[in-house]
């Protein structure tokens, strides 16, 4: 019945939108500036550069850690060098800072292994060095664990059963076809236990165990690990295995096998400096009567800790910062002030871009001041159009400006909404704001939030086409007669 009643409404707009083409809710489309983005985005770019700064020379931006802080200062600084208008710092209130210092993990007995794993973040580090047998707990019962009492000081243990759900399909690919479109991350199956986590890592903590040990579920020694900041400082360590590494270890210690595993975590926090920060930077706009109102570019520099957070986000923030780099390299004077954002704390809950809205829409004048919100994160490759949250009105005009940027392999905007990013507190307060569509190859099951986010998952092209795509739309908003049009005020 749904997906019935969506069809029927992508129908009916794509109708709406064959009327349209040419009337009132077309301009003229400025050829002449389209080409110069292009060629500028196309011929001189400077995209891969700054991808693989981000990627592999700053690595990965985890909110709140020495290296997100380096990663914004390096967007500032590159944003000056192109000449950008008060490039910035704005504060938000985070919460302590975390980083990952060290972490080996080993078998050493009955035979010598090295195993893939990573520190949960804000995981406390191990005390120094431990070695010793893993108790498996993941079929023990709560009193199972009481009755072990002081044989848990100083524990390795194996917290979970054995992993046989895993996260193997991607999401459907949001381009291809005309049909309607299901958005949402897939889920990441949980591992199980007889005890339920928490109540077990309370009993671990309260025995002063040495470090809790469980699998991911990912497959081919993919670990997607993330983490929690309000994790207090006396919590049990915790490591998220690779499930096979996992498997085996259990497997191992039921069998009777005399298992000895090596392993370290280090691990600092950050207490000093409780905030983190957004970038912020414009090129302002020149029309008297238009230049108050902003047309709004953002992705998350932010990342999660094991890979270099190269789909997630670093791929989005070059094509901003590409895209702005351009607009900037073709002297375009734009109408309307042209304003980029890159956030932290996305990860953690769109924290930076909801302490931006909570600071700078509170009210409905301030509101009507932003034209439009464009944002790039989910997905990785080629920019194909955009998630237009369920308005018809703006999708005829965008469907119009995926016109000039055909021949780079654009696609089509859906109707349909996303999720999950930075456009949410936007959409939340009726302003439009609408997210880039890219491909979920090898998204959900390999790169997001995992170690193998890393910077060979993008092709160079795709971070050059999804620039000139952004920097040519953000620029056709800055210079249209009106607002994008809004579903409610
Ligand atoms: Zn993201």
């Amino acid at each position: 019945m749904k997906w019935k009643s969506l069809s029927m409404t992508v129908a009916a707009g794509v109708i709406l939108g064959l009327l349209d083409v040419g009337t009132a809710a077309q301009q003229p489309i400025d050829q002449a500036m389209v080409t110069a983005i292009k060629t500028e985005g196309l011929r001189r770019s400077e995209a891969p550069d700054l991808f693989y700064t981000l990627t592999d020379r700053l690595g990965q931006r985890l909110t709140g850690s020495p290296a997100h802080l380096e990663a914004a200062r390096w967007v500032v600084e590159r944003f000056q060098t192109w000449g950008l208008t008060n490039p910035h710092l704005e504060p938000f209130e985070f919460g302590r800072g975390w980083s990952l210092e060290k972490l080996t993990i080993e078998m050493i007995v009955p035979r010598y292994m090295p195993l893939i794993g990573y520190a949960e973040a804000w995981s406390p580090p191990t005390a120094g060095i431990l070695t010793g047998t893993p108790l498996y707990m993941g079929d023990s019962r709560a009193e199972e664990i009481d009755r072990l009492g002081s044989r848990l000081r100083g524990a390795i243990v194996l917290t979970h059963r054995p992993q046989t759900e895993f996260l193997r399909t991607d999401r459907m690919q949001p381009s291809e076809g005309n049909g309607p479109v299901q958005t949402g991350n897939p889920a990441l199956p949980e591992p199980t236990s007889a005890t339920p986590t928490q109540q077990i890592l309370a009993r671990l903590q309260a025995n002063a165990a040495a470090v809790a040990l469980r699998p991911g579920a990912m497959e081919h020694g993919t670990v997607r690990v993330q983490g929690n900041r309000t994790t207090p400082n006396s919590a049990v360590p915790s490591v998220v295995l690779a499930a096979e590494h996992y498997n085996m270890l259990v497997r191992m210690v039921q069998a009777g096998v005399q298992v000895q595993l090596r392993m370290e975590v280090g691990a600092r926090f950050y207490e000093n400096d409780r905030n983190s920060y957004n970038v912020v930077a414009e090129i302002p706009g020149i029309d008297p009567a238009l230049r108050d109102e902003v047309v709004l570019v953002g992705a998350h520099l932010d990342s999660w800790h094991t890979g270099t957070g190269a789909t997630d986000n670093a791929d989005g923030v070059t094509a901003v910062m590409e895209a702005m780099r351009i607009l900037k390299a073709v002297n375009t004077r734009p109408r309307r002030t042209i304003r980029v954002a890159l956030w932290g704390g996305e990860e953690q809950g769109l924290l930076g871009a909801r302490a931006f809205v909570d600071r700078n829409f509170r009210d409905q004048a301030a509101r009507n001041k932003l034209s439009v919100y464009l944002n790039d994160d989910p997905g990785s490759g080629a920019t194909y159009g955009f998630y237009m949250q369920g308005n018809e009105a703006a999708k005829q005009i965008f469907d119009g400006w995926l016109e000039p940027l055909r021949e780079l392999g654009v696609r089509r905007n859906v109707i349909e909404g996303i999720g999950s990013t930075d456009h949410v507190p936007f959409d939340e307060l009726g302003i439009p704001a609408f997210t880039v569509i890219k491909d979920f190859r090898n998204y959900d099951t390999r790169t997001r939030h995992t170690n193998a986010d890393l910077a060979d998952a993008v092709k160079p092209e795709d971070l050059k086409q999804s620039a000139v795509v952004l920097a040519v739309i953000t620029w056709q908003a800055a210079m249209r007669d009106e607002r994008i049009p809004r579903t409610r005020q």
